[in-house]
């Protein structure tokens, strides 16, 4: 156990060492070696996760921030504010994994079981941490309101748990070890949640996990190319070991992702530029940027390179296009516009003509920019197009999509800032 309480006092500011000593002494001593690659997982509760109220989000801003110290996920587990549930749920994660991190349910009232259950699950009674309800009594105090039974409640959990310190929020989270697995409670409300996270329990796990080494991530953005196309040009690259690529997709944009692991840093950065250099060699000015360029910024820098400016003109699409414009805050682009949207059975040429016409009245821009969207009676019309400066004719592409398809704007957006960008589709 002396390495988790190193862990903690050394890595974490979070948990402030007057706070978590009590505490630390009454941690199991059982954590032994741990492994070079640990099994991770997470259990999210909170029946509005089943119900589909709250979508979770909570586990994949874990999985990626787990990810960035190079432990992957093996499960993610939802379950309802069920004790028992919750407490099987764990019982089973801590069986197989050596860490898992729970979410939710550390509130102080009758739906809130994470307490109860991890007791159960670490075959601990729950107990009353002073220091913990000192801070909840300190908080009550601050706020000049009587504190109830309930928050008092918040000050139990079980027996040997190292209590966190949460300074963003109200919930009272814990680390509490079952042989040589570690169960982590942390709050649902994803502010609190990643705070921790980046705070606390990455520094700590880095520290537990001494073997992990150094990791480097790298992201390179696609547009222009389809995910099918992008996969074929770097399928070799995806079967590597290290650095690992994989593929995400967007609603016409593929992100490259690019992670090493090495014993240090700087090993790990030239392992991911060493893949980065062969994927841009194939992927050509399909790729726009890296680690979380805008597509629109790039667009915008691209034409005000070359002495340009644009507006927009768009329909159908809720001012996608022109919100990604604006946001990019570049003086070349000179405003867009949002018409009503088209009239049933509407020729998709003939928006994209009205569009420009109107681009043109409205804003004194050499560039163009139009982007509709209107459904027809099983499907979905988008058309994007760029009028340059006359005599040029105007690049167009139009598109048909199955109903429904909820990201139209996007793509519309994507294949308008893309042609922009003097790249057609
Ligand atoms: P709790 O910590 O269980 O009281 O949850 C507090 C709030 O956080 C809930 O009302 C949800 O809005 C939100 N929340 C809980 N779990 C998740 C999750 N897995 N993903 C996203 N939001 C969540
Ligand atoms: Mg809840």
């Amino acid at each position: 156990m002396k390495k988790v309480r190193s862990g903690w006092a050394a890595c974490n500011p979070v948990v402030r060492l007057s706070f978590a000593g009590p505490m630390l002494a009454q941690m199991p001593n059982s954590a032994g070696p741990q492994p070079a690659n640990p099994r991770a997982e997470v259990i999210a509760t909170g029946s509005e996760l089943l119900s589909g109220k709250t979508v979770d989000t909570n586990s994949a801003h874990i999985a990626r921030a787990l990810q960035g110290i190079g432990i992957g996920l093996c499960a993610v587990t939802l379950a309802g504010d069920d004790e028992l549930l919750i407490a099987a749920a764990m019982d089973r994660a801590l069986a197989r994994s050596d860490v898992v991190i729970v979410t939710g349910g550390l509130g102080p009232t009758v739906d809130d079981k994470t307490r109860m259950a991890a007791g159960w699950a670490v075959g601990q009674p729950l107990q009353l941490q002073p220091a913990l309800l000192a801070q909840i009594e300190a908080r009550f105090a601050r706020m000049g309101r009587p504190m109830s039974a309930n928050n008092q409640q918040q000050a139990f959990i079980p027996a040997g748990a190292l209590a966190i310190e949460n300074p963003v929020g109200t919930a009272p989270c814990f680390a509490v070890e079952r042989g040589r697995s570690v169960l982590i409670a942390l709050p649902g409300v994803p502010r609190e949640l990643f705070y921790l996270l980046e705070h606390a329990v990455l520094p700590w796990l880095a520290a537990r996990f001494p073997a992990l080494g150094a990791i480097h991530a790298r992201v390179l953005h696609v547009a222009g190319l389809g995910e099918s196309v992008v996969d074929a040009k770097v399928a070799d690259l995806e079967r590597l070991a290290n650095p690992v690529v994989g593929l995400t997709t967007h609603a016409g944009v593929v992100d490259l992702h690019i992670t090493a692991r090495a014993a240090n840093a700087a090993t790990a950065a030239a392992l991911v530029a060493d893949v980065e250099r062969t994927a841009r060699e194939r992927l050509g000015a399909a790729v726009f940027g890296a680690d979380g360029t805008s597509l629109a910024t790039v667009a915008l820098e691209h034409i005000a390179a070359a002495g340009h400016a644009a507006a927009c003109v768009e329909q159908g699409t809720g001012g996608e296009l022109g919100r990604r414009l604006a946001a990019a805050r570049s003086g070349a682009f000179r405003g867009g516009a949002l018409l009503p949207e088209a009239a049933a059975g509407a020729d998709t040429n003939a928006l994209l003509d009205e569009a420009l016409a109107h681009c043109a009245r409205m804003f004194a821009a050499p560039l163009a920019l139009a982007c509709v969207l209107h459904a027809t009676a099983d499907a979905l019309q988008l058309g994007v197009a760029l009028q340059l400066p006359a005599p040029a004719a105007a690049q167009r592409f139009v598109r048909s999509m199955p109903l429904p398809s909820t990201h139209a704007a996007e793509w519309g957006a994507n294949l308008a800032l893309n042609l922009l960008r003097g790249q057609s589709t």
